[in-house]
């Protein structure tokens, strides 16, 4: 298939330069400043509302003097209250022509491109991610858009004609929708992913209600603006604010939901998948965290494995569900290879996120500020080395924000719990291994099962670790990402084992078949 890269910071790149998306950016972070801090609401039934519960303040990981707003704490009544609105326009939504659904898609994809700049802003005032990979957050939610548009066009509807076994017998199968899907977001992708599994829903004819994490609920509120704004009958999105044990629980224990989509962690993900179906049977799809190992064989380029380690594991704080979080280096070249990845991280700018020059913004919170001081405190309890990092960042304007260090530790047992529970910060556990074997058994000793990465310029090893890798989205030799950097329509992202319930993946061929159930049509004439 030919594939054309739509991303905005590639094709400014090869038009010449990024100067136009630094001063595009620029122009709406300032434009910016005055929108912000706002009181934000539901959208329920497509109205605005209020909601009687308290406003909590939402304020930037960069800097808790900045206000993002404040946003209404839903509760369980106005969760349902916007269950029954999606319920009640499921009946119309579905019997509107997949076509119509299609161009919806294609619309709001033109005002996702139409107000690009203000989303990037947005995120990275939220949840502290910089322009660049704002632009590719961004961009990912239009392609979703694009593509299951697409992927309907291509499909039929997905109505497909069979065979017929006896005269007279015409046979087709039509994937069909479910009803009322509620979409569970995370914050790391709040555009990207907020989008992809809202617009999947509603494509193949569900309706939804979408809660976004209270880490992003301006993204997640953007997301349906872009929705509302390319023109959808009333109640088919619904928005609800409000935290994950309130409004998300909610909606995990109505019977008015027929079926989930969830990314985030895998906690969260299981209980929703056995909460959701102790009642009845219904469609869980859940997407979920992630360990993610690069293995290193000294038959590698180490120019490229440096590179491909240091983006995957430090590119957004390490917050990427596909982050580098374990690396394995075969003995020969551990010493040269993390002498090297030392020399690359000094240079890095860890800093404000809306800055040109920073790489790597805050974590998203104050427990992700936790998480990563207690995963220091218990490596060094634990005999580990810090070769890089291992503290918070206090200097300046920064002692308002949650910065931290990117961190490398090694001298850890193979065993270590830091190289089993997901952190989600910019935290890499370092061990080593003799032959690819030993390296697969320990990148394959998890719970998890969602990105790996290797570098071998040797074409035997690279088949070894692509038929042993438990993982659904594998690389070799990737210098962008060693184990990041998914695009739609090119590597579909799909979890393995505990990183995901239903073994396809978004931005693939075949996850729009799960917001839908196969009825088999027979008519006999004559
Ligand atoms: P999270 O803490 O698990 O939260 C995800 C969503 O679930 C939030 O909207 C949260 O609401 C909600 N929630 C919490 N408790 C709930 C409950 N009892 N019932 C229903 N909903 C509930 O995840 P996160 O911190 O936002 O995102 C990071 C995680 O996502 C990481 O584990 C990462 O690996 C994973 N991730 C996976 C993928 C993938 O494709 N596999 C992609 C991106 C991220 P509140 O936060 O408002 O309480
Ligand atoms: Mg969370």
């Amino acid at each position: 298939m030919s594939f054309e890269n739509k991303n905005t910071w590639f094709r400014a790149l090869q038009a010449g330069g990024l100067d136009p998306l630094h001063a595009a950016f620029e122009a709406a972070w300032r434009e910016q400043q005055g929108s912000i801090g706002k009181d934000h609401g539901h959208y329920i039934n497509g109205k605005a509302k209020a909601g009687g519960g308290v406003y909590s303040a939402k304020t930037s990981p960069s800097d808790a003097r900045m206000l993002v707003g404040r946003f209404v704490q839903g509760t369980k009544d106005e969760a349902l209250a916007a269950v029954a609105a999606a319920k009640a326009a499921a009946p119309a939504w579905r019997a509107t022509p997949w076509q119509e659904r299609a161009d919806l898609l294609d619309r709001v994809a033109d005002v996702m491109t139409r107000r690009f700049w203000e989303l990037c802003c947005a995120m990275t005032l939220e949840n502290g991610k910089n322009r660049f990979e704002a632009s590719i957050d961004v961009d990912e939610g239009i392609d979703f858009c694009r593509s299951y548009a697409a992927q309907m066009r291509e499909h039929n509807g997905f109505v497909t004609s069979m065979g017929s076994p006896f005269p007279g017998e015409a046979n087709e199968t039509r994937f069909l929708p479910y009803g009322v899907f509620a979409v569970i977001a995370p914050f790391n992708f709040p555009i990207a992913i907020t989008a992809g599994m809202t617009v999947g829903a509603l494509v193949t004819g569900n309706t939804v209600v979408l809660k976004p994490t209270q880490d992003t609920p301006l993204c997640g509120e953007l997301v349906y603006e872009c929705i509302a704004e390319a023109g959808v009958p009333a109640g088919v999105i619904n928005l609800v604010h409000g935290s994950g044990s309130v409004v998300g629980q909610a909606l995990v224990d109505s019977d008015d939901v027929d079926g989930f989509v969830f990314t985030g962690s895998v906690g969260v993900g299981l209980q929703i998948l056995h909460t959701a179906q102790r009642r009845c049977a219904k469609p869980v799809i859940a997407e979920m965290g992630g360990k993610n190992p690069i293995v290193v064989s000294a038959k590698a380029d180490l120019d490229k494995a440096v590179d491909g380690v240091f983006n995957a594991a430090f590119g957004f704080s390490g917050q990427k569900c596909s982050a580098c979080s374990r690396l394995y280096l075969q003995q020969d070249i551990a010493e040269d290879f993390l002498a090297r990845l030392v020399r690359r991280m000094q240079g890095v700018v860890v800093g404000q996120p809306a800055l040109k020059d920073t790489f790597m913004g805050p974590v998203v919170n104050a427990r992700a500020l936790k998480t990563y001081l207690d995963a220091v405190a218990l490596a060094r309890r634990d005999g580990g080395r810090f070769i890089a990092g291992g503290e918070q960042i206090l200097t300046g304007d920064l002692a308002h924000g949650y910065f931290v260090q990117p961190a490398v530790v090694t001298g850890l047992p193979a065993s270590h719990e830091l190289f089993r529970r997901e952190l989600f910060v910019p935290f890499v556990a370092v061990d080593t291994f003799a032959t690819l074997d030993e390296a697969l058994r320990k990148a394959n000793d998890v719970e998890f099962g969602l990105t790996a990465g290797v570098f071998t310029e040797d074409t035997a090893e690279r088949d070894f670790f692509f038929s042993h890798i438990e993982a659904g989205v594998t690389y070799c030799n990737r210098r962008r990402g060693g184990s990041t950097g998914a695009v739609v329509d090119a590597q579909t992202f799909v979890g393995w084992k505990n990183s995901g319930t239903t073994g396809r993946g978004a931005g693939g061929r075949n996850y729009l078949q799960q917001f839908m159930r196969e009825q088999s049509r027979t008519i006999v004439t004559g």
